[in-house]
């Protein structure tokens, strides 16, 4: 931890897209400012204030953590730790050059920084108006280091920002990178098809960074699968979880389903009409929990159930639209995100999947819808539907950071 960071008071949160919503923007700053204090929760109390296009948050402790906190906060495009002062031209001189002594740490100390200065000044009373505090300061500290510093108004290394308000002067020349995206919650709920593989994860993570809250559905095929399985996706649930307030997880029971599949329809369908139903019964869910669209790792071509006419044949069950935010990623793109949010090494534990349940040795790849619908009619779908929104077990999942 630098000096810097230490006797920082606030910290200074910059928006990603959200600074282009229009007459939306106060809807979304709301929400905003709620999730930030949702993250918080368990370290800090945290004030919130809207300030010139940006939030001041101000941590009652903690205020390292609650940063890195914010980092996982979609939403924020960046944000400065920043240190405060009496508003005097003294006291703002010493403190600025103090928080650059504290950035140059980061330079190699042979070669040339650029830098420059930018403030404000909100109280108009302040002697020098804002390019004169700029100049002033710049005067004052910049010497001290010689040739190594050059100032560059267009492209600087470190841009020191001077705030200067009636009752505090605040200075910061860092920034950690946030998430960008829109704050959750704000484009309504989704409800996220999770299995234990790689993708379906990042597909939730992609969708809440759009500002899409999450529902899991998860489909298992006790007894044919061990008790693993559930302790996986519980996992990644709770660790989707650190991005939003609340996490539910609905754990269904599909063996009986997929032994009705197995039993009586064509054996090349399965995993198509095992999809299908799974598409059903996520559908109904969503329908209670007022859920507005589903959400799947599906990628196209990936898989042989991934085809165009499979993925509409699988969809046709669904009276929901199907989001996809993998369909042209490349699996090593999807294997970035995952490493990046943590997900990627429990996707890995070796655990199976109910699809992996009597798997056809030939499965269809251009399925067609009317067969779908036909082999359908040779059991009680309906009804083990049914028998498996009553045997659904509902979680909310804490967040693992
Ligand atoms: P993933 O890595 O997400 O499992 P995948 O490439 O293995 O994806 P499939 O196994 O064919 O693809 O699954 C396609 C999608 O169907 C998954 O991304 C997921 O959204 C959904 N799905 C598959 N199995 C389950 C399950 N057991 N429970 C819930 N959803 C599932
Ligand atoms: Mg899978």
């Amino acid at each position: 931890m630098n000096t810097s960071v230490r006797s920082a008071e606030l910290l200074l949160v910059r928006y990603g897209e959200l600074s282009l919503k229009g007459g939306n923007r106060p809807y979304f700053e709301r929400a905003l400012v709620r999730n930030i204090k949702a993250a918080c929760r368990d370290l800090s109390e945290v004030k919130v204030e809207r300030i010139w296009g940006r939030m001041a948050v101000t941590p009652e402790r903690r205020l390292e953590r609650v940063a890195r906190r914010l980092q996982d906060v979609f939403g924020i495009a960046s944000i400065s730790t920043v240190r405060g002062t009496e508003p005097t031209l003294e006291a703002i001189t010493k403190l600025s050059a103090e928080v650059l002594a504290a950035a140059l740490e980061k330079f190699p100390s042979d070669g040339q920084v650029r830098v420059r200065l930018r403030s404000r000044r909100a109280d108009k009373r302040f002697p020098l108006n804002s390019t004169q505090i700029s100049q002033t300061v710049a005067e004052a500290i910049l010497p001290a280091h010689g040739e190594r510093l050059k100032v560059n108004l267009k492209q600087a290394d470190i841009t020191l920002e001077l705030d200067v308000r009636r009752e505090r002067a605040f200075v910061f020349a860092d920034r950690l990178p946030g998430l960008g995206g829109l704050p959750v919650g704000t484009l309504g709920l989704g409800l996220c098809l999770l299995s234990g593989g790689i993708d379906s994860p990042v597909a939730a993570w992609l969708s809440m960074k759009r500002g899409c809250a999450m529902d899991f559905v998860s489909f298992h095929s006790h007894p044919f699968i061990g008790e693993g399985s559930k302790r996986k996706i519980e996992q990644l649930v709770s660790r989707l979880a650190r991005y939003q307030a609340k996490s539910r997880l609905y754990s269904v029971p599909f063996a009986e389903i997929q032994t009705a599949i197995r039993d009586n329809a064509p054996s090349s369908y399965r995993t198509v009409l095992y999809r299908r139903a799974m598409q059903r019964i996520a559908s109904r869910i969503a329908g209670l929990v007022r859920a507005k669209a589903l959400i799947t790792g599906e990628s196209l071509g990936q898989v042989a159930s991934q085809t165009m006419e499979n993925m509409t044949c699988i969809e046709d069950a669904s009276s929901l639209p199907v989001f996809r935010p993998l369909l042209t990623f490349d699996k090593n793109e999807t294997i970035d995100i995952a490493k990046r949010i943590g997900t990627f090494d429990i996707s890995n534990i070796p655990e199976p999947d109910c699809c992996t349940v009597f798997m056809p040795p030939k499965p269809i790849i251009h399925g067609k819808v009317e067969i779908c619908r036909d082999a359908e009619q040779g059991f009680d779908l309906d009804g083990l539907i049914d028998a498996a929104l009553e045997g659904a077990e509902r979680s909310q999942i804490a967040p693992a950071w």
